[in-house]
């Protein structure tokens, strides 16, 4: 047997009848820029996500570095980051001039609040907590230490969208929230996608207005040398569509999530995501686990057919050209070598479940 990590194809036809009457929605009337799909998957996504405004951009990344820009950071300001993370959260504040300060996370992949303190200069202009694989990072904490340094705050939500802390959404706590419609994100477009969420006005103006070479589109007024990352008006079309499934969809993930614990927790050698903080819930963007025998168990998981992400083994701050200044990240370090994301989907099969946790349990002899 095989079970993919994923199966675009296969989900595409679980909403096949819903995606092709967007396409020929959109198709047969060219509405290709900025027409009323993009608006309405920005109204749903804004109250999916319990803010204000959303604005649609062309990646994760583009929300991350529009983000860092509206709030006026560049060239001799530092910004706060984890040192486990996609590479793209470090090079939104590279890219801005500003100089990203790295700060070692916990055992739940986020950001070690306990840590932040310390790293705080008077140069300090905000904190970039990332919330990974479903998980926010502690943010009633995060949200005191801004309070107190007077530091901004931008949430990189690319993996979260859904998850929750005390009944406020990833994306919702800080001055804005960044996600992503990669395609294997926990709300994938067909190609590249990504938004920006927040209560400001100026910064939803800000971020319209870059996204398509500083230009209010109403005067043709040019504001600033922006850029070109316009969320396609197609690719809006067809997140509206999948935003719709997303609650049940969340459901789903952690059904799955839950019969891999009930059928791996037993494994010593195992770490689980599955975390005891009050008011908090995780929607397993990815089912991330920790095993000891590291390299081995995942390539043992591929032999039998079990296709798995070892993301991230050499830690982005350890890439040369990127020049980053390794201050030793112990649990980056640590969890580098063991992590293993189980295949997790909504299109993923009861049997193909079943196979991967036969797989792990003969791995350990169980
Ligand atoms: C995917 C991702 C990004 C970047 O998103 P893109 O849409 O690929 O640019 C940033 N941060 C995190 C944590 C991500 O997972």
């Amino acid at each position: 047997m095989k079970v993919p990590f994923v199966n675009a194809a296969k989900n595409y036809l679980m909403i096949k009848d819903e995606i092709d009457a967007a396409y020929f929605e959109v198709m047969s009337k060219g509405d290709l820029i900025a027409r009323g799909q993009l608006r309405s998957f920005e109204n749903n996504l804004a109250k999916f996500v319990g803010t204000k405004y959303a604005v649609g951009l062309n990646s994760g990344y583009d929300a991350l570095h529009i983000s860092l820009r509206a709030l006026g950071i560049s060239v001799g300001d530092e910004v706060i980051v984890p040192a486990h993370t996609f590479v793209a959260s470090c090079s939104a504040i590279v890219n801005t001039g500003a100089t990203p300060v790295l700060v070692d996370v916990t055992k739940d992949f986020n950001i070690d609040v306990d840590k932040i303190e310390e790293v705080i200069t008077p140069r300090t202009k905000a904190i970039m907590p990332v919330h990974l694989s479903g998980w926010l990072a502690d943010m009633p904490r995060i949200m005191d230490i801004a309070k107190k340094y007077g530091l901004y705050i931008v949430e990189d939500a690319c993996q979260s969208l859904g998850s929750h802390v005390k009944g406020i959404g990833a994306g919702a706590w800080g001055n804005t929230g960044c996600f992503s419609f990669y395609p294997f994100k926990i709300l994938g477009g067909y190609g590249d996608g990504g938004a920006v969420t927040t209560n400001d006005e100026q910064i939803a103006l800000f971020a319209t207005r870059m996204r398509y070479n500083g230009e209010d589109r109403q005067t043709g007024e040019y504001h600033g040398h922006g850029f070109t990352c316009l969320l396609d008006n197609l690719q809006a079309a067809f997140l509206d569509v999948k935003l719709r499934h997303l609650p049940e969809w969340i459901i789903t993930r952690k059904k799955i999530a839950q019969r891999y614990y009930e059928a791996l927790k037993d494994l010593p050698d195992l770490l689980l995501p599955h975390y005891d903080r009050s008011n908090s819930d995780h929607v397993y963007q990815n089912y991330t686990i920790r095993s000891k025998q590291g390299d081995e168990f995942s390539e043992y998981l591929k032999a039998n057919g079990v296709e798995v992400l070892t993301q991230f083994r050499k830690p982005y701050y350890k890439h040369k050209s990127l020049k980053l200044e390794d201050r030793g990240f112990p649990e980056t370090e640590a969890l580098s070598r063991e992590v293993c994301s189980l295949p997790m989907s909504v299109e993923i099969s009861d049997e193909e479940i079943d196979y991967v946790i036969k797989v792990v349990r003969s791995f350990y002899k169980k």
